[in-house]
């Protein structure tokens, strides 16, 4: 019998309504009862359009309810500090956003603050619950291609003008904090491992409002000396997402698989030609949920911990500086 969870919904958000809600809701014994939002009426109606219960525009009356044992935080990324620091005291499980937060110091304060209340923290770093990234996971760990080389990301896509707000025109958007950070997770899923330098262009200005980056292409170099490079952007229409990985006795190469849907295809090319590797895939947000529920009932941990997220914002962030300052730049984990 699983303990129920009972959520709160921080932030009338697009994510949400478009996977977040449906995710929890398939958990079994999982509701959510309320919604927070900044406007009542758009609260209200937001509320009323999802099926969920109440909606307020007080953080406190969510926090001191005692029924509610999660909240997901999907405000936009300058909130995210104080609601999981307010949440965690108050005794919330929180699954936030990526980014964690814009400043390094606010994303580490976050962890540390969970970590204090005893409160699980999940980042919600979708991709790394890909059926096809977690079998490209086990295959490199299983040696499919042998020791790496190199890695190629590609993430270029046109952001719909649904989507456009914020991330193209306010600080704490752009293309690095908002798409790159989840490559970076994605890398450190896969490699199990951290960059120690990276190197960083972006553009601006084609959709967004200059200086905002709309667009980026980065080279970082992981422990071994294997250099990844990632294309990402929000101004390219029509191109495939992928990942190809460079072993020395192969290559493996995931098509179509930077997506919030369960798609993509896997190849393995060796010596003997070239495979397909067939993948069951999932919804990645369901996935997410699951494991962040089973967390929260004390069976073993969320796909993308609290940790996981201060390290892809201080990576996004080491880009950043290195697009700014046009120099390499050394990764500093807290
Ligand atoms: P939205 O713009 O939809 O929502 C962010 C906030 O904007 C909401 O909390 C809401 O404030 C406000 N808002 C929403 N709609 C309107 C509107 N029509 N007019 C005025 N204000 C509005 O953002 P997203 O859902 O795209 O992103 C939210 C967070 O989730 C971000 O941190 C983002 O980085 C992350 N994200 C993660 C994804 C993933 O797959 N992991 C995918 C997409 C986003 P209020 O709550 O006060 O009503």
């Amino acid at each position: 019998m699983n303990r129920p969870i009972n959520w709160a919904l921080i932030g009338a958000s697009n994510v949400a309504r478009e996977w977040i809600i449906d995710a929890i809701r398939v958990q079994p014994s999982s509701e959510i009862s309320t919604v927070l939002s900044s406007d009542a009426e758009r609260g209200a109606a937001y509320a009323r359009e999802n099926g969920i219960p109440h909606s307020t525009t007080s953080l406190d009356e969510i926090l001191s309810d005692n029924t509610i044992q999660a909240v997901y935080v999907s405000t936009s990324n300058e909130l995210h500090k104080q609601q999981v620091i307010a949440a965690a005291r108050a005794g919330k499980h929180v699954l936030c956003e990526k980014p964690l937060a814009l400043d390094l110091s606010d994303a580490a304060e976050m962890a540390a603050e969970c970590q204090k209340a005893g409160v699980i923290l999940a980042t919600n770093h979708h991709l790394r619950c890909s059926a096809l990234h977690i079998s490209l996971h086990e295959h490199l760990n299983s040696g499919a291609i042998g020791a790496l080389n190199s890695v190629r990301v590609f993430h270029a896509n046109y952001l719909s003008d649904a989507l456009a707000r914020w991330r193209l025109n306010d600080d704490g958007g752009g293309v690095l904090l908002d798409s790159v950070i989840h490559d970076i997770d994605t890398l450190r899923f896969l490699m199990d491992a951290s960059p120690t330098h990276v190197f960083c262009m972006t553009q601006s200005g084609r959709r967004s409002r200059a200086p905002v980056d709309d667009g980026a292409m980065a080279v970082l170099r992981f422990p071994g000396d294997v250099l990844v490079q990632i294309h990402s952007s929000y101004t390219v229409r029509y191109a495939p997402g992928g990942i190809e990985i460079y072993g020395e006795s192969g290559v493996m190469i995931g098509h179509d698989c930077m997506s919030q849907r369960p798609a993509g295809t896997l190849y393995l090319r060796n010596a003997e030609g070239e495979r397909e590797i067939p993948i069951k895939h999932h919804n990645l947000y369901h996935y997410a949920l699951q494991r962040f529920s089973a967390a929260v009932r004390g069976d073993g941990a969320p796909a993308a911990s609290g940790n996981d997220g201060v390290a892809s914002l201080a990576i996004a962030l080491a880009l950043k500086e290195s697009a700014l300052t046009g120099r390499q730049v050394e990764v500093q984990l807290p």
